[in-house]
């Protein structure tokens, strides 16, 4: 059997969106599983619209999601000889020509059509004129006049379009330069691609490309169409909805496998199971389950997925992740033995890594650093709480061992000798120490903080002025 390869022909024009990297994903998938070739192309012909820069960005993207590639990147802009080879094949074997009607007459061809009521498209005036090449000619495919294409599409069955429905279009431009149908297939061809897995959105390229792979006498690949991602509104998922470059993903705090996860859910199965290791999925795809209709992005399903795991990552790990969030805040050079003692406090629960760094942010300050909520100055460090800080911080500050046992035991003892319930100080410690009303337990902030810094921040919090 023929070794199975699959491929992402990404065009350079634009970040690697939550689409691309899907499409990329389920490729890879398939090659990993059928221990087949997956590789990765460059579409750059459109020079105009090209950059290095999102070249570059494209595969961050894919190493950052951990998608590699066994061959390439290759780009297109350098092939372009390769492709007009098989250009003149095509000339040579019949199977296309020369056109020398201009843009204004094709315009001019096509609302004719339409006002006829007939589909709008070349109407073949050069088809049999046997022209050469010359200036401000275009070669045109010699689509044939009947009968239909067709072919089996992994996720939407046999699919059969009358060539009538075709145009002769072109498969090279005035300027030379070959246009995508002849890239994208001579490269799948010569690339021994055997497995197409994109987007619904270009259906309507496929029976072209199917009659250019049997003109050039090449076998023609298996096709799926994946259904396109929609937004919550059901419309085609874009800018619109939210961020939809993967890198910005990263910096939102999404851990890559959680990604992953989610963006092989977005229109695969297996069973009911949500959560699925890199391994799992290598294990478990299959086309046999990639789905028919249309996928919601659905923030909520990813944060869920992203609280999974965090929960689940190595402590070092988040350390890293964390550093990083901190240094694009501006703080950099953090401890990282500091950082994982805060890490297990925020863990449990934290949705994002971004959101992580944003509520910890009070951990890294020093105390005359920190930003005091004023409405929370108003309500919990009123005199009678600044009271209770005067002589906690007194407490505290005997203790040999700052760990959470000892603290707890001095406040209940404070909150006996005092009589009072432990709401009464609660609040105005935890204002005290990080200038919010929202924190992790306060003694295992108080732990993590150490005692020079607890301190400090009481000492602080006593002499704020009073709102
Ligand atoms: N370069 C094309 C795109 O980014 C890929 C088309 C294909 O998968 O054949 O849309």
């Amino acid at each position: 059997m023929q070794p199975l390869v699959t491929r992402f022909p990404p065009s350079p024009t634009g970040f690697l969106h939550i689409g691309g990297a899907r499409t990329a994903l389920f490729n890879w998938l398939l090659a990993r599983q059928q221990q087949g070739t997956f590789v990765l192309r460059i579409e750059d012909t459109d020079r105009a619209r090209s950059t290095q820069e999102m070249t570059n960005a494209i595969l961050e993207g894919m190493t950052w999601l951990g998608m590699d590639w066994d061959q390439g990147p290759y780009f297109q802009s350098e092939r372009t000889d390769i492709y007009n080879k098989y250009v003149d094949q095509l000339l040579e074997t019949g199977h296309a020509y020369y056109c020398q009607c201009t843009p204004e007459q094709v315009e001019a061809m096509r609302t004719k059509a339409r006002k006829e009521g007939r589909k709008p498209k070349y109407d073949g005036t050069c088809r049999e004129r046997g022209l050469g090449p010359g200036p401000g000619r275009v070669v045109r495919f010699k689509t044939p006049l009947t009968g239909k294409t067709i072919y089996e599409d992994l996720i939407k069955g046999s699919v059969a379009v009358d060539n009538q429905e075709l145009d002769d279009f072109i498969i090279r431009r005035a300027d030379g330069s070959p246009i995508y149908h002849m890239s994208v297939v001579v490269d799948d061809a010569l690339m021994k691609v055997t497995h197409i897995i994109r987007g619904d959105d270009h259906e309507s390229n496929t029976p072209k490309q199917v009659l250019l792979y049997k003109a050039l006498g090449f076998d023609v690949p298996q096709f799926g169409h994946v259904p396109m991602i929609l937004g919550p509104d059901k419309k085609k998922l874009s800018k619109r909805h939210g961020a939809t470059s993967v890198m910005v993903y990263r910096d939102m705090g999404y851990l890559p496998e959680a990604m992953i996860n989610y963006l092989a859910r977005l229109g695969w199965s297996h069973g009911d199971q949500e959560i699925f290791s890199r391994e799992e999925l290598i294990e478990h795809f299959s086309t046999d389950h990639l789905g028919k209709s249309a996928s919601v992005f659905d923030m909520d399903k990813l944060n869920w997925l992203n609280a999974h795991y965090i929960k689940e990552a190595d402590i070092d790990r988040l350390a890293h992740i964390l550093a990083w969030h901190f240094e694009r805040m501006g703080y950099a050079d953090l401890d990282k033995d500091f950082l994982k003692t805060i890490i297990p406090l925020y863990q449990p629960r934290a949705k994002t890594m971004q959101e992580m760094a944003d509520q910890a942010l009070f951990f890294i300050l020093d105390a005359q650093a920190i930003e005091y909520d004023p409405k929370a100055v108003r309500k919990f460090l009123k005199p009678e709480h600044r009271e209770h800080l005067r002589n906690l911080h007194a407490r505290f500050a005997n203790l040999p061992t700052f760990d959470q046992k000892s603290l707890e035991n001095v406040a209940a003892a404070y909150l006996e000798d005092q009589n009072i319930k432990f709401k009464a100080i609660a609040q105005p410690i935890r204002v005290a120490l990080t200038g919010k009303t929202v924190s992790p337990g306060l003694f295992e902030t108080m732990e993590a903080l150490g005692k020079e810094q607890t301190l400090a921040r009481m000492k602080r919090a006593m002499e704020l002025p009073e709102e």
